[in-house]
């Protein structure tokens, strides 16, 4: 329902080179404080915990719709640390079988995560940029659904914070991809949090609950999807569901001062999104017995099948 297995939530350049280091810097992002994990986590428990799911439909709707987009959000995240160790995209697979010989990976010994090689071959995990775990104490369920949106107001101001120093280390554009598309979604999060609050309390949301001061018209990624109204737009992630939150992100409320003008609107269905790029295998990794040419065989005879 979610994800979809092609797709990624927006289109990803690739990697110049091989950088590791950057990838490890990414992973904040994912298992930070701030973090994709922690957005995911603390929407999905306070989603299912939800009290009074019926009668408080459109908060429900609104925090259950943000929780569909932000699992979407850690599997960006993710390939883009998996895509920055991988390196530039290949034609094909590493062939020649593996050479174990003299150290093929020894630059693996001082790169900053260095369990992500050894454990995980590159891959992302929920953890941070110094390899500490994600873990469930950064969840926030109060059962109050005053002091969660303000908790969630709170969560996507600090995110959008940390994303802006991660983006400040990367000159790669990968990983600069990344925090630019998800400054502008973590602005729209904010904003929809500030005007969930609004409606409950009668909080002026100007001058209570000011999104932060990070001007999206200054990052040159954020530029394209300030273009064409990313930032006025909630996505739903289901035909059947999450209809209700409209009535918050809608019925005439506009974007924020500095943002482009415009009207803010729910769209029927989820991001057009991008490429899912194909990580290069590697023979040499998982030696002495990787035999990929007959694993590929047994992939495309069971694709067969499935058709
Ligand atoms: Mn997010
Ligand atoms: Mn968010």
């Amino acid at each position: 329902m979610f994800l979809r297995i092609d797709r990624l939530q927006t289109e990803l350049p690739a990697p110049k080179k091989k950088d590791p280091n950057a990838a490890a810097a990414l992973q904040e992002l994912l298992g930070g404080k701030y973090g994709e994990m922690s957005t995911l986590g603390n929407y999905l428990f306070q989603s299912f915990n939800f009290r009074s799911k019926s009668k408080l439909r459109p908060f429900y709707s609104l925090v259950a719709s943000i929780t569909a987009e932000e699992l979407g959000h850690v599997e960006l995240v993710s390939h883009g640390v998996a895509m920055l160790a991988n390196g530039p995209d290949k034609d094909g697979d590493e062939t020649g079988g593996a050479n174990i010989s003299g150290a093929p990976f020894e630059a693996m010994q001082d790169i900053r995560l260095a369990g992500s090689f050894f454990s995980n071959a590159g891959g992302s995990l929920p953890v941070n940029s110094n390899a500490m775990s994600w873990n469930a104490d950064m969840v926030t369920t109060t059962g109050n659904v005053v002091v969660d949106l303000l908790h969630n107001f709170h969560l996507e101001c600090g995110a959008r914070l940390h994303k802006l120093r991660v983006y400040e280390t990367l000159s790669d554009p990968t990983g600069r991809e990344v925090c630019g598309y998800l400054l502008v979604r973590g602005s729209v999060h904010a904003h929809a949090y500030a005007l969930a609050l609004k409606q409950i309390t009668g909080a002026d949301i100007t001058k209570v609950l000011p999104t932060p001061n990070i001007p999206l018209a200054k990052i040159p990624e954020c530029q394209k999807y300030l273009d064409e109204g990313s930032h006025r737009r909630l996505y739903r992630f289901s035909p059947e569901d999450y209809r209700e939150m409209a009535g918050i992100w809608g019925n005439g409320e506009q974007a924020l001062p500095g943002d482009p003008p415009g009207e803010l609107v729910v769209v029927d269905g989820p991001p057009e999104g991008g490429k899912i790029h194909d990580l290069t295998g590697t023979a040499s990794a998982f030696t002495p017995d990787y035999a990929p040419e007959e694993m590929f065989e047994v992939a495309e005879k069971l694709y067969k099948m499935s058709r």
